[in-house]
C-alpha cells in the first residue's frame, strides 16, 4: 500500500529530476515553443517541495491536491494549469484514504489524465503531454516499470508528429522533427513515480 509519505517522495523525486533536466526541457521548448518549460516547471516543483514541507499533508489525496494547487499558482504558461489539474484531479479521486493500492492509483491517474484532456482539448497524437501520460496510465496495470517505459516511448514518439495544440501548433509543419517538451516532462514525472516505487521494493 502507498501512504502519504510515498506520494511526498514521488513529488520530491520529480522535483529533483526537473532540476536536473530543466535545461534540456527548456532547450526542447526553444525549438518549438518559447524556451520556458524547464524554468516554469522548476519554479513549480520547488514550490511543491516547500509547500509539502510546510503543510505536511497526511493522506495521498491531500499530498497531490496540495502539489496541484502549487503548480497552478506558480508555473504559469499552458503547462501549469494542465499539470495542476492532473495532480489535483488525481488527488481528489484518491479521496481521504490514508493508504491506496496500485490499482486505485491507476484509476485515479486515469481520472487525472482525462481531466487534462478535457481542459486542454488535446487527444493522443496531438504532440502534447497527453502522448506520454495516456500510454503510461494504460501500462500501469502491468507495473510501475511498464508505465515508465511507456511514457518514455510516448515522449520519443512525439518527434515525427505535427503539433495540433499549444504554442507549438503555431509552427505548423515546422513542429515536426522535435520532441515535445511537455511529453518529455511527463515522462520524467512517471519515471519519478517508478523510481519511488522501486526504492520501496513495490
Ligand atoms: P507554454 O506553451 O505556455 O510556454 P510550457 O512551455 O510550460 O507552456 O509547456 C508547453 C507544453 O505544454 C507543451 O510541450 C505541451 O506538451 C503542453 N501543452 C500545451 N498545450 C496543451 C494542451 N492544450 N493540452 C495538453 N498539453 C498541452
Ligand atoms: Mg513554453
Amino acid at each position: 500500500m502507498l501512504d502519504a509519505d510515498f506520494f511526498r517522495r514521488w513529488m520530491t523525486t520529480a522535483a529533483a529530476s526537473v532540476d536536473r533536466e530543466a535545461e534540456r526541457l527548456t532547450a526542447l521548448d526553444s525549438a518549438i515553443g518559447d524556451a520556458d518549460h524547464g524554468s516554469n516547471l522548476q519554479r513549480g516543483f520547488r514550490a511543491v517541495t516547500a509547500a509539502l514541507e510546510k503543510e505536511a499533508p497526511d493522506t495521498p489525496g491531500a499530498v497531490l491536491t496540495l502539489a496541484g494547487r502549487q503548480l497552478i499558482s506558480t508555473v504559469g504558461g499552458a503547462s501549469g494549469p494542465l499539470y495542476g489539474t492532473l495532480l489535483r484531479r488525481t488527488g481528489k479521486a484518491l479521496g481521504d484514504a490514508p493508504e491506496v493500492g496500485g490499482e486505485q492509483l491507476a484509476e485515479a491517474l486515469r481520472a487525472g489524465v482525462d481531466a487534462v484532456m478535457k481542459l486542454g482539448g488535446a487527444a493522443p497524437g496531438d504532440k502534447t503531454m497527453i502522448d506520454a501520460l495516456v500510454p503510461a496510465v494504460d501500462a500501469l496495470g502491468n507495473g510501475f516499470g511498464a508505465a515508465r517505459a511507456a511514457a518514455e516511448e510516448g515522449a520519443v514518439a512525439t518527434t515525427p508528429l505535427q503539433a495540433r495544440k499549444g504554442r507549438a501548433s503555431y509552427l505548423g509543419e515546422r513542429s515536426i522533427g522535435h520532441q515535445d517538451p511537455g511529453a518529455t516532462s511527463s515522462a520524467l514525472l512517471i519515471a519519478a513515480l517508478a523510481d519511488t516505487a522501486e526504492a520501496d521494493g513495490e
